[in-house]
């Protein structure tokens, strides 16, 4: 076995979060030394891929489960305007690197698509009126429009209302400047620029295997997957961006902190279309009301896709159950994570969420011909021969300890960190990778606290110059920021206001 190498930071795994905080560190310190490991053959082969994840940049204004409503008819729209200005601090990151020069074209990962919901039956309806009704009056969506016009929602959604029945009850909402984002070519361009800077490394086909403890940083074994050979790294901070497989990682760890934590993986599938006469009738990320007893990811969506400079539409997801942690994983992934600590978290949440188990067998279970039903709820005359089935990446859903119901399934991530900040983990996946930027500034802010308050305030205070709490708050710097970001990202054209603003 080699002699081990020191770095001060190990990254696991090529997706857009080890990506994102591989590039802020190396802003923040360009001494620092680090390394990310990917078992692949290239980056952003997981969920971060843009074949299997929707490309939604997340911002609240489409998705109807971000906006709960309660049994007296109120709705909360705490949940949307939070992951909005979330969004806008990824965007705050991504309009920095842009205006550097040397990052590359931002036209390669974002591009503008209108978000809009829809819904059927007059529950829906009042929903959605009482939705926008509040959500209107926050400056982060002062922009949405409501119409329960057939004229209006045919010129917002032309494919979706030809073959309807005249008498059918509908509405709508829609936001013009939301974005698709292509996650993929994202985070390779990501890892490119941070190879360009001294003594930043990705290392390709290299499998984590495990991490022990030394010297108050870690000593993280390595295999390389062709060669079967090891070797050892050294890392003062480490952290677990393994997607899926960051839950087994943390168990290896052994620190506190992962004790009591469980997976549950959800598959999913897409319909997928790429002729080109259906997708120029439909411009829009079209999001709707998941079904009843179905879980929170599974709201189906008509989308809009920008990939490699190509335009597709993408149904679903049809959700399913699987053993995998990773989409190239193994069927043994659940079973190896079951511990001592989380078996009983994990009996509860078997037990307690029946309905959620039915629900993914019944997805599972689905014909070709039903899968097409869901899609014609959306766009009645779709046609069987312009759609195919894909495979979309797995998300691990989070099994915590609850002290009243034993276990409990969380649809959200959670950042788990060693007491000493030496190590982190992000578990769950939903809603992602469009506020990365701000998970990776809360690890930042965990993990290394003086350095955030000291040494790399003023550099964060310069690529970050409003945070989410701010922004939630103060319209007219919401404004100026969302202006300012949108014209950096090239998603409208400067006007001589958001000029001035620059
Ligand atoms: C169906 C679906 C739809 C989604 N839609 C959206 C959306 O519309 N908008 C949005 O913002 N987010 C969406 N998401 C979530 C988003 O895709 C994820 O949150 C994000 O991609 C996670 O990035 P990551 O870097 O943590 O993980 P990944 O991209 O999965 O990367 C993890 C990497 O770690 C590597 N790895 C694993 N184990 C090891 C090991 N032992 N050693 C070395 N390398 C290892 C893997 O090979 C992989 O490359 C969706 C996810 C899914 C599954």
């Amino acid at each position: 076995m080699a002699h081990n190498e020191a770095v001060d930071v190990v990254l696991v795994g090529a997706g857009i979060m080890s990506a994102t905080l591989a590039v802020l560190l190396k802003e923040l310190d360009p001494a620092i030394k680090l390394e990310v490991v990917e078992l692949m053959d290239s980056g952003a082969a997981e969920s971060s891929n843009p074949w299997n994840n929707a490309g939604t940049g997340h911002a609240g204004l489409c998705e109807l489960n971000y906006t709960p409503q309660a049994a007296d008819g109120t709705v909360d729209i705490k949940k949307a305007v939070h992951i909005n200005t979330q969004f806008e601090v990824s965007k705050q990151f991504w309009s920095y690197l842009t205006k550097k020069g040397t990052f590359g074209s931002c036209k390669t990962f974002i591009s503008p698509v209108p978000h809009l919901s829809f819904v059927q039956g007059d529950s829906g309806v009042s929903f959605l009126k009482e939705r926008f009704k509040v959500l209107s009056k926050h400056h982060a969506f002062a922009d949405m429009e409501y119409t329960e016009d057939k004229a209006t929602m045919a010129q917002w959604m032309p494919l979706m209302m030809p073959g309807r029945n005249a008498g059918e009850t509908l509405a709508a909402t829609r936001v013009i400047n939301g974005t698709d984002v292509n996650f993929g070519a994202l985070t390779n361009q990501l890892l490119k620029h941070l190879t360009s800077a001294p003594d930043a490394q990705v290392k390709y086909c290299k499998r984590v295997t495990s991490l022990k403890r030394s010297n108050g940083g870690w000593t993280v074994s390595i295999k390389d997957v062709n060669s079967g050979n090891t070797r050892e790294v050294d890392a003062k901070f480490v952290f677990l961006g393994a997607g899926g497989a960051a839950l087994p990682l943390l168990q290896a760890s052994g620190i506190e902190e992962s004790k009591g934590f469980g997976g549950f993986p959800i598959s999913g599938q897409w319909l997928r279309c790429d002729n080109p006469e259906v997708v120029k009738h439909h411009q829009a990320k079209v999001y709707s009301q998941a079904a009843v007893g179905s879980p929170p990811m599974s709201v189906p969506h008509l989308d809009t896709r920008v990939v490699d400079g190509k335009t597709s539409l993408l149904f679903g997801p049809y959700a399913g159950f699987t053993t995998k942690f990773l989409k190239h994983g193994s069927f043994m992934d659940l079973p190896l994570s079951v511990r001592a600590g989380n078996i009983g978290p994990m009996l509860a949440v078997a037990k307690n969420n029946m309905d959620l188990t039915k629900y993914l067998v019944s997805e599972v279970m689905q014909s070709m011909e039903q899968r097409l039903e869901s899609l014609r709820r959306f766009y009645p005359e779709a046609k069987a021969e312009d759609w195919r089935l894909e495979v979309a990446g797995q998300r691990v859903q989070i099994i915590k300890k609850d002290p009243k119901k034993g276990g409990i399934l969380q649809f959200g991530t959670e950042l788990v960190a060693a007491k000493d900040g030496s190590l982190a983990a992000l578990l769950g996946a939903s809603p992602g990778a469009s506020v990365t930027v701000s998970i990776m500034l809360e690890l930042i802010e965990k993990c290394f606290p003086n350095k955030a308050k000291s040494e790399w305030a003023g550099k964060l205070a310069e690529i970050f110059p409003a945070r989410e709490k701010v922004l939630e708050s103060d319209a007219a710097l919401y404004r100026k920021i969302n202006a300012q970001n949108n014209v950096a990202l090239e998603l409208v054209e400067a006007s001589s206001e958001t000029e001035s603003y620059a």
